[in-house]
């Protein structure tokens, strides 16, 4: 049961620090389980404000939490966030300088320090795990957990030691979260946090105002022009597998008089984010880009979302897609699909060890058959996260426009490469 006096102060320190009138969905009850010291499992879609659930309880309690994060650019993020509404926050890494890193170390143990954020390949040296020891740790929050699963789509391997580390701290509460939980990824997260035991807050990952569509991939470019076209003055995102073909759409779109910029890790920094700025800023309709673009990035007004290669999980799919139509509005999602493309991505797999391969290619065949199957696009996502849906959702091609059934030749393709 909420206590009414922490409700109230939770309150305030939401609006006082975060600037929000309101708690989104579960937030609320997530952040008194976390100050109850029950452990967490929150899955929760991207941008449904997991990060909160963390930091508002880590500023409430006495010491410092720890956030474990598989990336600097996102642990940097959130540190710059939180200094800026004066919340003492920093990450701890192999960038920092001797004095930076005393400064950490000495913040954590004087328990100034509300939040440290940390990978787990730094989690794991001797040297930060005999500080922490000494520390007052508040609890453990694991964000992208899905990192710990090797059913995940960017499975590490140091996140698997994060149990025995949080144990070798102390017995400390876990809050766990993710956007990406499969049963499968649940559960394989679930066993090897321990946390069977565990809260859990798990929210539709169902994106009503999101159309599916997926096209056969012959003709694509000229399909892709008059699509575009067809969507003038609209913000939108083009995912393309190879940063040579991010390159070839980009000017593709260009001399057919389509406002375009190319974005992928290989252009410098500097170019990725004035093409970045001009998206957001809408001096260009169109980004095209690898899957390097997007996280952390928050156009609430992109209109459509076109893979114009397939992508390499479902997960992927969700992610790449859920960027569209955040403010609610219309969001189209467009895939052209060819089977070739999907051979073209398990031959990326050849040269992974053969957990990694078997697990690669599994959630390839998730992708083909979601590709095929003629029946509702939105259940079969819905259903791969765990969600079921007694009716078609009446808004997809299948609901729409039922042609093709099941194309069994497909998956022979597939099953011949192996
Ligand atoms: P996630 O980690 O689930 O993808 P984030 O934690 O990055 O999501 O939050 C997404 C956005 O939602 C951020 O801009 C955040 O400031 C905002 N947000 C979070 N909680 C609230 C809230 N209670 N009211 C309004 N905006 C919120
Ligand atoms: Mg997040």
């Amino acid at each position: 049961q909420l206590d009414p006096s922490v409700q109230v102060s939770l309150k305030e320190k939401l609006k006082d620090i975060f600037g929000f009138s309101q708690f989104r969905g579960d937030q609320e009850a997530i952040i008194h389980n976390i100050l109850a010291g029950i452990n967490s499992f929150v899955i929760m879609p991207t941008g449904a404000g997991k990060s909160l659930c963390y930091q508002l309880p880590a500023i409430s309690s006495e010491g410092t939490a720890i956030v474990i994060s598989p990336l600097i650019a996102l642990m940097k993020n959130q540190v710059d966030q939180m200094n800026a509404f004066g919340i003492n926050a920093q990450f701890l890494n192999s960038t920092l300088t001797k004095a930076e890193m005393s400064k950490v170390k000495k913040d954590t143990l004087n328990g100034t320090l509300k939040l440290l954020y940390i990978a787990p390949e730094s989690l794991t040296k001797e040297e930060n795990l005999d500080f922490l020891k000494k520390a007052n740790i508040s609890f453990v929050a694991i964000d992208e957990a899905h990192c710990i699963s090797e059913w995940g789509h960017d499975f590490r391997p140091e996140y698997r030691k994060i149990r025995g580390i949080i144990d070798n701290i102390g017995n400390l509460p876990v809050i766990a979260l993710t956007a990406t939980a499969t049963p499968k990824v649940q559960l394989d997260i679930q066993k090897n946090l321990q946390m069977e035991d565990a809260h859990i807050y798990k929210t539709s990952f169902n994106r009503k105002n999101l159309y599916y569509e997926i096209r056969p991939k012959a003709d694509a470019k000229k399909q892709l022009i008059r699509y575009i076209k067809n969507n003038k003055g609209k913000s939108g995102i083009v995912y393309c597998l190879s940063r040579k073909m991010v390159e070839e759409i980009a000017e593709l779109l260009n001399v057919n008089d389509i406002k375009a910029l190319p974005y992928h890790a290989g252009l410098d920094s500097q170019t990725r984010m004035h093409n970045q700025d001009a998206f957001l800023n809408e001096d260009v309709d169109v980004v095209v880009a690898t899957i390097a673009f997007g996280m952390g990035i928050d156009k609430p007004d992109v209109r459509f979302v076109i893979h114009y290669d397939a992508p390499k999980s479902l997960e992927g799919y969700y992610q790449e897609t859920g960027r569209a139509g955040r403010d609610g509005l219309e969001g189209n999602c467009l895939m052209f699909y060819s089977i070739d493309d999907i051979v073209k991505l398990e031959k990326f797999n050849k040269d992974k060890s053969v957990t990694e391969r078997d697990n690669a290619r599994h959630l390839l065949m998730e992708m083909v058959s979601y590709a095929n199957l003629g029946v509702c696009r939105r259940r079969q996502l819905l259903s791969y996260f765990g969600e079921y849906q007694d009716k078609d959702c009446g808004f997809c091609d299948n609901c729409m426009k039922p042609t093709e059934k099941f194309k069994a030749q497909d998956e022979i393709v597939l099953a011949l490469q192996a």
